[in-house]
């Protein structure tokens, strides 16, 4: 009997690892003897019926790249019920019964529509550098970009040592502060400020204070991009009134946590996902994301999956002071 066909696409900001998951997908498909193809673009190319095949070759040397062969997008018109019905035409016309689709939050709630209106089962895969997607405790993408930057940050302590300064240096991370934290634990930053909590300003000024007479000091404040304060030129700005005497300096790193090759963690992490990603559908699940919760593969219901915040509690803010004391 012939197997039910299978898509796969990649879906809203690109990330490290995104390439892995894709050839774990379609190998692990061809291990099953299911028939694969790849949409480019995301939902844009559903609804251009950009639909490519795939087998285990096409899939050869990009476990290492970053980005996505597929390429991703981000779709206006697929909010819109019109090219929605075009996108389930294309997908009817490619005899494609079930959707593995590769994306954050957003992609996943696209994902609910696109199941409910149209019958296809979607299976999702998360990604976000982020980490901030329920249902899974990491997400592609999110080691390698904590690793770029925590690489950044050491140049930057340098030059901050060198010269006895202070730096703002601003991560990415939309509205939670998993990069930030993470980061600045891992480089030893004297400030960490994240919208999760509301003391670390204070945190930053006793910490300030204490170093402030040490020979060769120097101040890494290590600030998630959407904290309530403000960004790092705005949290500059309120040093340097407070403290005058204090040199100081802002980095932005921005995009370049996005690309690159792909970290161990992230390549094995992409890896296991696409495999799990495909024996969902082996095994009947409907809708589910796949995801990985204290080490172990789980599925959540497509509805279930939200975006998230650091949960932070006391032992956090312990490690905090303790480590910048
Ligand atoms: P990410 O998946 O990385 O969180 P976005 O939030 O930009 O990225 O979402 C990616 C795409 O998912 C959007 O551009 C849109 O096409 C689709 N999408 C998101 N929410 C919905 C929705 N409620 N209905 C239909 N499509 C949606």
């Amino acid at each position: 009997m012939n197997k039910p066909n299978i898509a796969i696409m990649t879906s809203g900001g690109d990330v490290p690892g995104l390439n892995a998951a894709i050839r774990a997908a379609v190998r692990t498909a061809a291990y099953y003897q299911y028939k694969i193809v790849g949409i480019e673009k995301g939902y844009e190319g559903l609804i251009d019926d950009a639909f490519i095949p795939l087998h285990s070759g096409s899939v050869s040397n990009i476990i290492n790249k970053g980005g996505t062969f597929l390429q991703s997008s981000r779709s206006e018109r697929f909010k819109d019920e019109k090219y929605r019905k075009v996108a389930y035409q294309n997908l009817k016309k490619n005899n494609i019964e079930h959707l593995i689709l590769i994306g954050g939050d957003g992609s996943m709630k696209g994902a609910q529509v696109l199941a409910s209106e149209s019958g296809i089962n979607v299976i999702g895969i998360p990604k976000t550098i982020d980490n901030d997607i329920s249902g899974t405790d990491f997400s592609i993408g999110f080691d390698t970009a904590t690793n770029i930057a925590m690489e950044a940050i050491d140049r930057i302590r340098d030059t901050a040592t060198s010269h006895h300064r202070l730096f703002f240096v601003e991560v990415m991370g939309r509205n939670a502060g998993y990069i930030a934290l993470e980061v600045g634990i891992a480089t030893g930053a004297e400030g960490i400020i994240i919208p999760e909590t509301h003391r670390d300003l204070q945190l930053l000024y006793e910490n300030i204070e204490h170093k402030k007479n040490w020979k060769n000091s120097s101040y890494i404040v290590v600030v998630a991009e959407g904290d309530e304060i403000g960004g790092a030129y705005h949290l500059e700005k309120t040093i340097q009134q407070k403290y005058p005497d204090i040199y100081t300096g802002v980095s932005i790193l921005g995009h370049i946590q996005r690309g690159g090759s792909p970290s161990c963690r992230d390549r094995t992490l992409a890896t296991k996902l696409g495999i799990a990603a495909v024996e969902a559908i082996q095994s009947e699940k409907r809708n589910v994301m796949a995801g990985i919760i204290h080490e172990k593969i789980q599925y959540t219901p497509l509805e279930q999956i939200a975006n998230r915040s650091l949960d932070i509690n006391e032992n956090t803010i312990k490690i905090l002071k303790i480590l910048s004391k």
